[in-house]
């Protein structure tokens, strides 16, 4: 039974770690009934229900942009969740929980509550960017600079660590779901083809690309003619979807070169050396590594397991609270 384990809350998932391990992965959705406020279902099985709830059930994401945006239900949630992931034990796990690098004090008092109202002994907050770089294996506490980019549903966060604190961040409100709403946009534009968002996300996921590819992908899209209203299926290849997400990869593309702007020239230039290091889901979009790469001049690695970056720093950090203590945000 863990006594220490770490939380990612994202915009799309919640990552329970316990040391090493990822001890729970589910989406950051609540089902709710609309008759007396209950909660129905957390997680994996809330978000089935996502789009095809009936007229007395609501699936609601608590979470935007990386931020707590319905408290009640983000701790509703994580109550749910970390009974599950330490199995109902009665003992209060102590908790670090990641939150993003810019959030008011008023945001964080309200993570930290809902961390404790979930059950937590104690609660420590870490940055995302730096649990994501614990989590991507970099070292942090070198006196080294190192840049982590962390793509995920709602944010893209950057940031560069040195000395075991972030020198420079900041962050650009386009990530994966932004990919997911251009393609929606794309897709009525060219084709009066209307998807809901799951649709949207698999058609990134199947054949998204930031780069040409020698062989573009295709798939047969299935949606709804935007003008008669009835079903309706398009086929659509990868070079499609690049100039669909482009825009947005471009807003990603400046805002890593804005904060490499503002990096101290030493820093940027054990950067320069070291490497531009990708985590969240959004890394896994085909060939982005390879897109920066052409547009930054600077050598672009994907993490290990990018999806699981920030919860296992925060995993790990959570194993070494008293060691790791001068990296956790003040009281
Ligand atoms: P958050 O921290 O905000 O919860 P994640 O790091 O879990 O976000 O990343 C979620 C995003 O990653 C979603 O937009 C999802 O569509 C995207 N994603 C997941 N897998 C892939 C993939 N194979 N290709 C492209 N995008 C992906
Ligand atoms: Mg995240």
């Amino acid at each position: 039974m863990p006594l220490e384990i770490g939380i990612d809350i994202g915009t799309s998932n919640t990552i329970i770690c316990s040391k090493d391990n990822v001890i729970l992965d589910e989406p950051s959705v609540v089902a709710i009934s609309e008759l007396d406020g209950t909660v129905v279902a957390v997680g994996s099985e809330a978000k089935e229900m996502l789009g095809r709830t009936h007229k007395n059930l609501c699936a609601i994401t608590p979470v935007k942009e990386g931020v707590i945006a319905n408290f009640d239900t983000t701790t509703s949630m994580l109550k749910a969740f970390v009974k599950k992931a330490t199995k109902n034990s009665f003992l209060r796990p102590v908790v670090v929980m990641a939150i993003p690098a810019c959030v008011t004090e008023v945001e964080k008092r309200a993570i930290k509550e809902a961390g404790m109202s979930a059950g937590a002994k104690k609660v420590y907050l870490i940055e995302e960017p730096m649990a994501a770089a614990i989590g991507a294996g970099i070292e942090v506490s070198r006196p080294v600079g190192s840049m982590i980019v962390d793509i995920g549903g709602g944010v893209t966060e950057i940031a560069v660590i040195s000395l075991g604190g972030i020198v420079v961040s900041d962050s650009v409100k386009v990530a994966g779901n932004r990919f997911d709403e251009d393609i929606i946009a794309y897709m009525k534009r060219k084709y009066n083809l209307s998807l809901g968002a799951i649709t949207a996300e698999e058609v990134k996921v199947q054949i998204g690309s930031a780069c040409p590819m020698k062989d573009e992908l295709r798939m047969e899209v299935h949606g709804r003619d935007s003008v008669s209203g009835l079903p309706k299926n398009v086929s659509v290849d990868s070079s499609e979807i690049r100039e669909a997400i482009s825009e947005s990869l471009e807003m990603i593309i400046d805002g890593i070169k804005a904060v490499l702007e503002k990096t101290p020239p030493e820093l940027a230039a054990d950067i320069y050396e070291t490497g531009i290091v990708l985590s969240g889901g959004g890394a896994t979009l085909r060939g982005l590594g390879m897109l920066i790469n052409k547009n930054i001049d600077i050598p672009v690695y994907i993490a290990e397991e990018p999806m699981h970056c920030v919860a296992l720093g925060t995993g790990r950090a959570a194993s070494n609270a008293k060691e790791m203590k001068n990296i956790f945000l003040g009281e």
